[in-house]
């Protein structure tokens, strides 16, 4: 039988409903997609909103005042996205990551760290339980993380300099409210905590040594990511990419690093360590140095559509199934296929494809990060 696309309310992205089987197979935990990658992270936006409109990601003359974000009846609930981490636990899955846009914007969203962080893989170990916040709302909220099973979190941070930092996140909000928050984060226990900066040649690069000597010796890990041309709001521009050798030339100018081996397989970051011992850094190349040969990322969106890859244009729709009566089993076996026909490698691709977003007006939309999480 074809698989049915069907219109749902919000129209953004077109959804499959998956094909369940006649026969469903137990899952075996060693799914593999085309490239032979297996599924290991699962990424969950549990929220399209933020209090932030970082230009890159949700720029402000996009996502305004008469934005429609989703409907509260539409979200998965916090049971419903449970249940669906513990079918991708059963395919494989290892880490699970809590995203949005800001997921400490959901309500009592330690409830779902709390059930999560109940979940075992099959031989009964925890799972790697994580959450990537701007951090305005986690001086509040770390404790109460914590003491819910949350292990880690990443706080993005992309300045120092206040006004920088404020016209960053295009709402005014102060660097020193994420700096408290990161403190916090440390003091309770959430670390080691990952700080994300990314960098837009001419906007905040002049930042990256600052940032770097702010963090040296205090535990928290630096990552400076390369601007990537996520979705189709944020009028990427390949000239204002800084490539990471760019980055570790500079920091390389101020500090003796040294290349250090991956932590888990399908690492984004290429970790750094300060020769002197003060810790490490990291830089992640989508643009110029693709990671997609081990990536093993799948994403749910705050509605459960599944996405494949964080430049997919179409996703696959698991609420349908969820709340369609269908059994663990069912749909367990219903998502096998289509990781196994997997064959995203967006990044891989990118430098054949037009520079400029939006050259390639025909071309599908692609997903927008507050959808489903960077
Ligand atoms: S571009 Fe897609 S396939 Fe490549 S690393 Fe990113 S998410 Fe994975």
């Amino acid at each position: 039988m074809p698989e049915r696309v069907i219109p749902l309310a919000d129209q953004r992205y077109a959804a499959a409903v998956p094909r369940v089987p006649e026969h469903p197979a137990a899952p075996s935990g060693l799914l593999a997609d085309q490239l032979g990658r297996p599924l290991r992270d699962l990424r969950i936006s549990v929220t399209d909103r933020c209090n932030f409109r970082c230009g890159y990601c949700m720029p402000k003359e996009v996502f305004d005042k008469n934005y429609a974000f989703l409907p509260h009846s539409s979200l998965l609930s916090f049971e419903e996205i449970t249940r669906t981490a513990r079918l991708f636990i059963a395919h494989g899955v290892r880490k699970l990551r809590l995203t949005g846009g800001e997921p400490l914007l959901r309500k009592n969203v330690e409830e779902l760290v709390a059930q999560l962080s109940a979940l075992r893989t099959p031989d009964g170990a925890p799972l790697d339980l994580t959450l990537t916040t701007n951090g305005s709302l986690l001086a509040r909220k770390a404790q109460a993380l914590k003491d819910a099973g949350l292990q880690r979190v990443t706080v993005s941070l992309d300045a120092l300099d206040d006004a920088v930092f404020r016209r960053m996140n295009d709402v005014d909000f102060p660097v020193d409210d994420v700096l408290r928050s990161i403190e916090r984060a440390m003091q309770v226990g959430l670390g080691p905590v990952k700080i994300n900066m990314v960098v837009k040649r001419g906007t905040n690069d002049h930042e990256i040594v600052r940032m770097a000597r702010h963090f040296r010796g205090t535990g928290a890990v630096l990552r400076f990511i390369e601007y990537m041309d996520v979705g189709a709001s944020n009028g990427w521009r390949m000239d204002e990419v800084l490539p990471s050798k760019e980055v570790i030339a500079r920091l390389q100018s101020e500090f003796a690093l040294e290349p250090m081996q991956p932590q888990s397989e399908g690492e984004t970051a290429q970790r750094w360590r300060y020769a002197d011992g003060q810790g490490e850094i990291g830089v992640i190349s989508s643009v110029t140095q693709a990671f997609c040969r081990d990536c093993n990322r799948a994403r749910l969106s705050t509605e459960g559509k599944l996405f494949l890859c964080l430049f997919a244009t179409r996703g696959h729709d698991l609420r349908a199934l969820l709340r369609g009566g269908f059994s663990d089993e069912q749909i367990a076996a219903a998502i096998a296929p289509i990781w196994q026909r997997r064959d995203d490698r967006y990044s891989e691709l990118r430098s054949a494809m037009p520079r400029e977003q939006g050259a390639d007006a025909a071309a599908p939309k692609r997903v927008e990060m507050h959808y489903i999480g960077g």
